[in-house]
């Protein structure tokens, strides 16, 4: 770190990495290299070692493999999606300004628009949808909850520094000294990352796919219904009956999770158990939710596609209507059943997501170090937001947009800026 300068003028900056949107980091630069001062997150260690990575043998645009200019690059991903009959347009791990941009570009093209972590994205969302939820922010945990229950111990990985920044902030509005923390996964505590072992949390052996019923049974136990059973989900019932006066007692309990975590079938209908509970404790306290996505700003696609068309993903964009269809809309879907014929793939904070192992012909758009199984029709390399320019990005609660900075000089154009040269070149649809 020797001849090391801040990046920015700015005291900290906002970090796009993950769901937790941590604003602390003070970034230096050493030459050309990009380091923060965040300590120990391995996803954004990562992200800084891409990003220097892709300085250092800057990528430049291609079409069908062979170097173009950019000028060529955009003329062949426009005839390429504009004379798609049913173009994708997916991955969307972008800045607002990236992502509002894919979806002005898939208006005009009457286009399918998901997210790569559509699925996640879409569990959480069913269960708002069916039954409705009571929630809380980060803020809030970090303030004032006083026992979180995490559904997967998976969460600590998705957001390296869940424990440090929310679980025992340097101060809280309440003057407390953080939530006690209870975590249902069979996993060894010696698993654990150190700073959660370090709160002392107490495991059920309960597996996330398991979770449904250990949470159905705390509803019946609190609903005082007649309970035969001696446990649920792998944990016993003693255990669980000492969360659920855990849970009563608690001035403001919170039951969180990622539901990239709840990845197999009709996992939402677990959630749903963890929404009733939350609510039926709401009848003679205060509890909430804290459900959180995959990251990659599925956050911020949502909220953007609700803006731009009034519905989440994946909505059909096609003859000038938006519909939403959580199954047949899926982006893997449409791939697999041969319904697209030509994908835009976006994805530009990381080098993953990558695009999906697709036959149709791909436009990716991505970080200058995307992860490519094939070579895609057309790449376009662009910058990192976060690091290479400025924009904004939603926390993954939702409830916060951050500010994101330029750190360094780079030789890219912002996402936002190629798709609407793209547009700018594709014919307009009349029934577009
Ligand atoms: S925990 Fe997430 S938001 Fe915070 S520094 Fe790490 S990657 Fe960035």
């Amino acid at each position: 770190m020797t001849d090391a300068r801040p990046a920015t003028a700015a005291a900290t900056v906002p970090c796009p990495f993950c769901a937790l949107g941590c604003d602390d980091l003070s970034p230096v630069l050493n030459g050309a290299r990009l380091r923060f001062s965040a300590p120990d997150c391995p996803i954004l260690d990562a992200a800084a070692a891409a990003a220097d990575a892709a300085l250092s043998a800057p990528a430049a645009p291609r079409v069908g493999g062979a170097p173009a200019s950019l000028e060529a690059a955009c003329a062949a991903a426009a005839g390429l999606l504009g004379g798609a009959r049913a173009p994708l347009v997916s991955g969307l791990a972008a800045d607002l300004a990236g992502i509002r941009a894919a979806l002005r570009l898939a208006r005009a093209l009457g286009a399918t628009v998901d997210h790569a972590h559509g699925d996640a994205l879409r569990r959480n969302l069913a269960v708002f949808q069916s039954d409705g939820w009571m929630t809380a922010s980060l803020g809030e945990v970090r303030n004032r909850c006083d026992l979180l229950v995490v559904l997967g111990a998976g969460l600590f990985r998705r957001l390296p520094r869940l424990a440090g920044r929310v679980l025992r902030p340097a101060e809280r509005l309440d003057g407390g000294a953080g939530p006690a923390l209870v975590i249902l996964d069979p996993a060894a505590p010696e698993t654990l990352p150190e700073a959660v072992r370090a709160l002392a949390p107490e495991l059920l052996p309960v597996p996330v796919a398991r979770a449904g019923e250990a949470l159905g049974l705390l509803r019946a136990l609190l609903a005082g219904r007649p309970v035969m059973a001696d446990g649920a989900g792998g944990a016993g019932r003693a255990a669980l009956a000492t969360l659920l006066a855990r849970l009563r007692a608690a001035r403001y309990p919170v039951i969180a999770w990622s539901a990239a975590e709840f990845g197999f079938p009709h996992a939402d209908l677990a959630l749903e158990q963890a929404a009733g509970l939350v609510r039926s404790l709401n009848e003679t306290g205060r509890a909430a939710l804290l459900p959180l996505g995959a990251g990659d700003a599925d956050a911020s696609a949502h909220q953007a596609c609700a803006w731009h068309s009034g519905f989440s993903l994946p909505t059909a964009l096609a003859g000038g209507r938006a519909v939403y269809d959580p199954y047949l809309n899926r982006g893997d879907r449409l791939l697999a059943a041969g319904e697209a014929d030509a994908l835009l793939w976006l994805s530009c904070l990381r080098p993953d997501p990558a695009p999906p192992e697709s036959p149709v012909p791909t436009v990716a758009v991505g970080h200058p170090g995307l992860r490519l199984a094939a070579e895609p029709a057309v790449f376009i390399p662009v910058g990192v937001p976060g690091i290479d320019h400025a924009g904004l990005i939603h926390r993954g609660d939702g409830l916060a947009t951050l500010g994101l900075r330029r750190l360094r000089d780079n030789p890219w154009p912002t996402a936002a800026a190629v798709l609407e040269r793209i547009l700018g070149l594709i014919p307009a649809r009349e029934e577009n």
